[in-house]
């Protein structure tokens, strides 16, 4: 029996759809990272914190100052509210008693699921291990803003609406620029005809 796919989507669509939502749930609290979280030089900073008494075995790791301080240094509460809020009060989906050990886990898990995210590109359909367990899709890393998204479609680039519309209007600006719009080689065209310099 031949399957129709269209069909077969709206059947299911109520059972897909729940689990979408837990995914995307799932994905804003990964997403409340800030991108410069990434970056080796904060992760360095944050070295000696997160190893702890261990951090005196690590010569390299730079000392001194307290957690609050290297937080306030790069997240200040007043712009990012949300970040501070579930370090300094946790989540009750997760129970991990300090900010340090909250940072540990947000952080591992937002660069594990971005290794994940990275190597679709390259290697299709590969799921990580969050998206296997709980039947969801791959993720994706939205190319406008940085963020995690559910890749619910396979050319899926961005993260919404709002940064699908900046998508298209770069490519096009793009197209633009290398003369292969239709619109604008014709306008171009139009112009030198009329004489314009
Ligand atoms: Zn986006």
């Amino acid at each position: 029996m031949k399957r129709v796919k269209g069909v077969a989507t709206n059947i299911s669509y109520r059972e897909t759809l729940d689990q979408e939502n837990g995914h995307q749930s799932f994905l804003d609290f990964v997403n409340l990272l800030p991108l410069k979280a990434g970056n080796p030089e904060v992760q360095m900073e944050a070295t000696p914190h997160v190893l702890g008494k261990w951090s005196k075995v690590f010569s390299n790791a730079p000392q001194g100052g307290t957690f609050e301080a290297f937080l306030d240094r790069h997240f200040p509460v007043k712009d990012f509210p949300q970040f501070r809020k579930y370090l300094a009060e946790g989540d009750p989906r997760f129970s991990l008693p300090t900010p340090v050990e909250r940072w540990k886990w947000i952080t591992s898990l937002n660069l594990s699921l971005r290794t994940w995210a990275g190597a679709h590109d390259i290697e299709d359909g590969e799921l990580s291990p969050w998206a296997k367990n709980s039947g969801w899709k791959p993720e994706g890393i939205c190319c406008v803003c940085g963020i995690l998204f559910p890749r619910t479609r396979k050319d899926r680039k961005t993260c919404s609406e709002k940064c699908g519309t900046v998508h298209r209007q770069r490519e096009w600006q793009k197209r633009k620029e290398s003369g292969s719009t239709k619109r604008y080689g014709r306008a171009r065209k139009l112009k030198q005809f009329k004489g314009g310099k």
